[in-house]
């Protein structure tokens, strides 16, 4: 059998890593600017994840969600002190696009609605309603079949009024800082105007913090910087630092029912305890405050170099603007400066996203590469 076959590859095989340091199958070292689309939030093979994980493994792996896991309580008591969330409930799924599902479909029970607002650029994953920032003809085709995602204007507040009296929307999508689409985002004025109107309309605000949440932004959730509360959270990448874990946070107000959601793997035994030891190690080692001046060192550096039309995003969630498109510029980070960088859906950004443990000097061997590989 072969793979279907829908990845173009970079020709390089990775067969162990630590820290940021990858290194492939002929023992050449790479560092990782962009911890495969966000997901390394600690590290490669943190001592202290893979020690969890370990132990783990040997007392139990899985068992079904039809008896008491009491590491999903001690995951929800946790992830609720430090994010500052303690009037959400937790619950658990495997994935980015499963999380956004579930929100999707919680806001349309309770609501009795079905339509959905979301913002040209953002990604929400390979849901079926809940892809925006995508050039990829099947995966609209998929939407536009359907008809139940509407696609504004980020910042647009007149337009966004305009949707939002619709009696039939269930749910506004958003992300906090655009990921996939480009790193651009909502103001605080457009942010807290959209929460305001979701309110007074009884829409669901779904806050899409699967990329930029977990400590990322510089604070643990990127909606966090503009002082709103959304009604749901979905969460997932940077949580399980590379094991596929995702959840929804969702407010206390709304009351859960048995068999109003489920799965059969989410909320396991090993991702409750990779999900841990990502919270226990970002508050060892203050990582969330590392993220937040590490983004201000980036930015600093940035202005060092003349082709950067603009830095987009905060902490390390983080883009830079160029003229020119930068597949090339990719290409030659990776094959001759052996740097992972990641691209987006505007060709002109490069994406940077590394573990949020990464030291200045760490920052500094990366501008000195791109200086060199822009000259
Ligand atoms: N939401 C956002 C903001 C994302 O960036 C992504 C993936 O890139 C997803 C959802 C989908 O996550 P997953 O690929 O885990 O399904």
């Amino acid at each position: 059998m072969k793979l279907f076959d829908v990845y173009p590859l970079y020709n390089v095989t990775p067969v162990s890593a630590k820290g940021i340091v990858v290194t492939d199958d002929k023992g050449q070292d790479y560092l990782d600017f962009y911890g495969g689309h966000a997901v390394i939030s600690i590290g490669h093979t943190h001592p202290h994840y893979v020690k969890r994980l370990k132990d783990q493994l040997d007392k139990i792996g899985f068992y079904s969600n039809a008896v008491q896991n009491p590491l999903q309580e001690e995951l929800a008591e946790k992830l609720g002190v430090l994010s500052n969330c303690e009037d959400y409930n937790l619950f658990m799924c495997n994935s980015g696009a499963e999380a956004n599902e579930n929100a999707l479909k919680m806001a349309s029970f309770v609501t009795g609605k079905s339509k959905v607002i979301a913002f040209k650029n953002g990604f929400h994953g390979r849901t079926s309603a809940a892809v925006a920032a995508t050039d990829n003809p099947s995966i609209n085709a998929s939407i536009n079949l359907q008809q139940k995602v509407n696609f504004l204007e980020l910042n647009d507040i007149k337009g966004f009024k305009n949707e939002i009296v619709k009696k039939n929307i269930c749910a506004v999508i958003i992300e906090s800082i655009q990921g996939v689409g480009g790193l651009d985002e909502p103001t605080t004025e457009f942010f807290q105007k959209v929460a305001s109107l979701c309110k007074e309309n009884g829409v669901f605000l779904i806050a899409d913090e699967v990329q930029c949440g977990f400590g990322r932004s510089g604070k643990f959730f990127g909606f966090q910087h503009h002082n709103i509360q959304p009604d749901i959270i979905s969460i997932a990448k940077g949580m399980g630092n590379g094991f596929p874990v995702g959840g929804v946070l969702i407010h206390e107000s709304i009351s859960a029912k048995f068999g109003m959601l489920g799965t059969t793997f989410g909320g396991n035994h090993l991702a409750c305890v990779a999900t841990l030891a990502v919270l226990e190690v970002l508050e060892k080692e203050n990582l969330i405050q590392n993220a937040e001046e590490l983004g201000i060192y980036f930015n600093e550096k940035a202005k060092e170099i003349p082709q950067v039309k603009r830095v987009k995003g905060r902490g390390l969630m983080l883009g830079l603007e160029f003229d020119f498109q930068v597949a090339d510029l990719r290409k030659k980070l990776i094959y001759e400066h052996h740097l992972f960088t990641g691209g987006a859906k505007d060709k002109t950004v490069l994406r940077i996203l590394p573990a949020l443990n990464i030291t200045k000097q760490d920052l500094d061997i990366f501008f000195k590469a791109l200086k060199t590989a822009l000259a």
